[in-house]
This record gives structure tokens, C-alpha cells and sequence, in this order.
């Protein structure tokens, strides 16, 4: 039997040593309730319990270990190390009225190297675990956070990773994370089978598509795996994902100066989105402002104020949703790949 994560081991050693089943909900409210990171400190466990897990787990209940913090105003950035040497990061960001949102990795590195992202330089390390994916948010969680939302936007393409599904069970499972479905985000650039494996195991799972334009040709120079699975098929897959969860998929699209942020791309974002259906109203864009980096080419800029102004009202004049998303954390690099690329001497 292959065990996916430490909390379907800690399960299998509760039965191997013929446990009754509360046992496992002492564990787990001993992590999730009251902040417990080490076995040994969970005493309302038989000592040879709490032996056999530390023989089979070690003493600690996150296996990643934090390197640096950043921390400025409302985003505290994290890099930790994983097995091999290698570094990921997970960033927090902090709202007005103490709501507590989560950008974590999927993967280490990322192979799809999309022309304007930091990550996509690095090329692909390797899939991370459910543990690993996971013991991002479990070390905020120690530390006294409170877990509110989660998006997939870190390093890496979620939906590439199968371990993604056994994350998302781990996340929504009551006893252990206790996420509800629709405060975590998956985002994807298009990798449709697991579009469809979302919408078929995690149909309330917030679903973000990143387009970064609306043609074709330019879409595949930025971002490569437009000639895999090109718009229209992602586009027409969206649709279905609408039909059959009857939720709304968002947009992302980053606005790089002088590349996708002129009238045309504005005209052609709405063109894209409408006459699509009944569902159409479902679609919603997030514009995000780039964020440049010392490894990613000094071609790309960040668009200017007035730009994005006049981007937004063409988009709303054609009756699409739009948010601008607020910029948080420049000045601790707060985008994906970015605090990597800064310290992977380290
Ligand atoms: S944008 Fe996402 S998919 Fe593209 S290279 Fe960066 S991490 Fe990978």
C-alpha cells in the first residue's frame, strides 16, 4: 500500500498497533487545535505511541525546514528547504480585518518556462509532495497563523503535479486542515486533463486561468504551452468547467507594458469572453500589476497607472468583471520564483 503524506502514515501505524479510531482525531486535534509540532509533547498519548511515530516520522510534525523570512508591511515570504537541497517558498499575505491568505509552491522549479515569470528560469526540479505542498501552510499554522484562504500560485504549475489531488483531500479534510473547498485557489496556464480532474474530484475548488493574452501567437511566445493546449480548447474547457460546477473561473492576466496591455488586447479579452453562453457572466478578470526581478528578461516592465486605467474601462465597457489586484510585497520580491532566485547560494 503506497501512503500518500505523514497523516495517512500516522493512520497506519494507529492500526498496526491496533488503536482505537479517536486516536487519530487526539493527533490531529493536538496539530490543528492546539499548535502541537512535536510528538513527543502530545502527552495525552501512550508513550509508545508517540515512540513508534517519532521512530517513523522523527520528532517533528513539519518536515521543512525555514531558511529565511521576509517580512514587510502585509506579506511575510518564507523559503524553505526540501529533501536535495533544493528551496521553495510560500508567501502570506495579510488583509485589512486580519484575513490571512496563502500563496504556496506546487512544485520545485517549474518547466513550462513561461518568458515572463522568475520560476520558469529555474526549469523544472521535481514535483513536490502532499507534505511538502502541505507543510507550507502547517508551518504558518505553528506559528500561531490563522489559515484562511490558500491559492496555488507559488512556484510552479499545480495542475501538472498529481500530488495536487492528495493535497487538496489533505487541505479539505475536516479532521486534519479543515480548508473549506472554496477558500483555495488552484491556478493553472491550461494543462487541460487536469482541469478536468478538478472539476471532476473538487468541483467547488476556485479555478484561476492565467491568459496574459488573448492571441494565439503572442500567448505562445509568452507562454509555450499555448501550442499544446491552445486557447480556444482551454477556453471551451472552462466553459464546461462553469456548466458543471456552476462556479465562477477567473481570469489572470498580468500586464507587461507595451506587450498586452493595449486597446487591442483590452477589445480582445472582452471578444474572448463574450457570446460564450448563458455561463458568460461567471467569467471574472484579475488584472495584475508585473512584478519584475533580476532574473527575469529586462524586456519586461510593470504597465503605467494611466495604462491600466484606460485597460480597465474598455474591459467594463463591454460588460466584463475585472479587479485589479493590489501589488503587495515588491520590495520583498513577493512573486513566484522571485526570493529563489535571490538565494539559492544559500
Ligand atoms: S508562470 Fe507558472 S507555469 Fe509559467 S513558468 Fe512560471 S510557474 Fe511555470
Amino acid at each position: 500500500m503506497k501512503l500518500t503524506s505523514k497523516y495517512e502514515m500516522i493512520q497506519h501505524i494507529l492500526t498496526e498497533m491496533k488503536q482505537p479510531a479517536y486516536r487519530f482525531q487526539q493527533i490531529a486535534d493536538a496539530i490543528f487545535k492546539q499548535r502541537i509540532g512535536e510528538y513527543e509533547r502530545m502527552t495525552i498519548l501512550p508513550k509508545r505511541i508517540r515512540q513508534e511515530l517519532i521512530k517513523n516520522l522523527g520528532e517533528h510534525v513539519l518536515n521543512l525546514t525555514p531558511v529565511i523570512q521576509k517580512t514587510s508591511n502585509q506579506v511575510s515570504k518564507v523559503l524553505f528547504a526540501i529533501e536535495g537541497g533544493e528551496r521553495i517558498e510560500a508567501v502570506q499575505l495579510s488583509y485589512e480585518r486580519g484575513w490571512k491568505s496563502y500563496c504556496i509552491s506546487s512544485q520545485c522549479g517549474c518547466g513550462y518556462g513561461c518568458s515572463f515569470c522568475a520560476t520558469g528560469t529555474i526549469g523544472l526540479k521535481r514535483n513536490l509532495t502532499a507534505d511538502e505542498i502541505t507543510d507550507q501552510l502547517l508551518y504558518f499554522h505553528l506559528n500561531g497563523q490563522t489559515l484562511d484562504s490558500v491559492s496555488f500560485m507559488g512556484m510552479g504549475e499545480a495542475l501538472a503535479n498529481p500530488n495536487i489531488f492528495d493535497t487538496l483531500k489533505i487541505l479539505t479534510d475536516p479532521r486534519i486542515f479543515g480548508l473549506g473547498h472554496r477558500r483555495i485557489t488552484v491556478s493553472t496556464i491550461g494543462i487541460l486533463p487536469g482541469i478536468d480532474r478538478l472539476a471532476k474530484e473538487f468541483p467547488q475548488v476556485n479555478l484561476t486561468f492565467s491568459l496574459h493574452s488573448p492571441f494565439d501567437d503572442q500567448r505562445s511566445e509568452l507562454m509555450p504551452i499555448n501550442n499544446r493546449f491552445p486557447l480556444n480548447d482551454v477556453l471551451n474547457k472552462l466553459d464546461q468547467h462553469i456548466r458543471d460546477t456552476g462556479r465562477k473561473v477567473y481570469i489572470a492576466y498580468i500586464l507587461l507594458r507595451g506587450e498586452n496591455d493595449s486597446n487591442e488586447h483590452a477589445e480582445a479579452i472582452a471578444a474572448l469572453l463574450k457570446h460564450r453562453g448563458p455561463w458568460e457572466h461567471l467569467y471574472h478578470v484579475n488584472l495584475i500589476p508585473y512584478n519584475s526581478t533580476d532574473v527575469t528578461p529586462e524586456s519586461f516592465h510593470r504597465s503605467d497607472k494611466d495604462r491600466v486605467q484606460k485597460f480597465v474601462s474598455i474591459l467594463k465597457s463591454k460588460g466584463i468583471k475585472i479587479t485589479v489586484r493590489t501589488q503587495f510585497g515588491t520590495e520583498i520580491d513577493a512573486a513566484c520564483g522571485q526570493l529563489y532566485g535571490h538565494n539559492k547560494q544559500i
